[in-house]
């Protein structure tokens, strides 16, 4: 949940582009850039936690990650369900999908929309040069998403 002014782009762009480069897990760095958590929550918490950049251990960047959906072995290597977590599982295979970034609620929605509107073939080409030759069921289901929305 981030505060209602959110980091700007021009601002972080040089080094997003280079945290997106890199193969490893992208959502710390890009929950660092961002602009911490806004005061409009519902949590029962009695700390005032406006403003913290910290990982709230929600776990939507594990349940996301097609790196982990792909080889789920890697997800006994903790059963933690942080940012943390996600990069110790992940290590330097990531596929820079960029999904754990889209998912964590403590990425601004500024950094999100950079995202989706720069990378998404950038998402594609990775994601291919990782599958394997019996992975290619992944392509149907991405032209089948296709033709749906035609
Ligand atoms: S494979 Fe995708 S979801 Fe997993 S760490 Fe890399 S960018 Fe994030
Ligand atoms: S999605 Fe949840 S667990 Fe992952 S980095 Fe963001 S807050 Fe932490």
């Amino acid at each position: 949940m981030p505060n209602t002014r959110q980091t700007d782009i021009t601002a972080i762009r040089n080094i997003l582009e280079r945290v997106l480069d890199i193969s490893e897990s992208p959502v710390p760095r890009c929950r660092l850039l961002s602009s911490g958590f806004g005061p409009s929550h519902t949590l029962n918490v009695r700390e005032n936690i406006t403003g913290t950049r910290a990982c709230l251990g929600c776990g939507n960047c594990i349940d996301i990650c097609s790196l982990l959906a792909r080889e789920p072995a890697r997800l006994k290597r903790t059963a933690q369900r942080t940012s943390l977590a996600l990069e110790t599982m992940v290590g330097t295979d990531c596929d820079r999908c960029y999904q754990c970034v889209l998912s964590c609620p403590q990425v601004d929605t500024t950094i999100k929309h950079y995202i989706v509107k720069t990378r998404a073939i950038e998402q594609m080409k990775h994601l291919l040069n990782h599958l394997k030759p019996n992975e290619d069921y992944y392509l149907d289901q991405f032209y089948l998403e296709l033709n749906h929305h035609e």
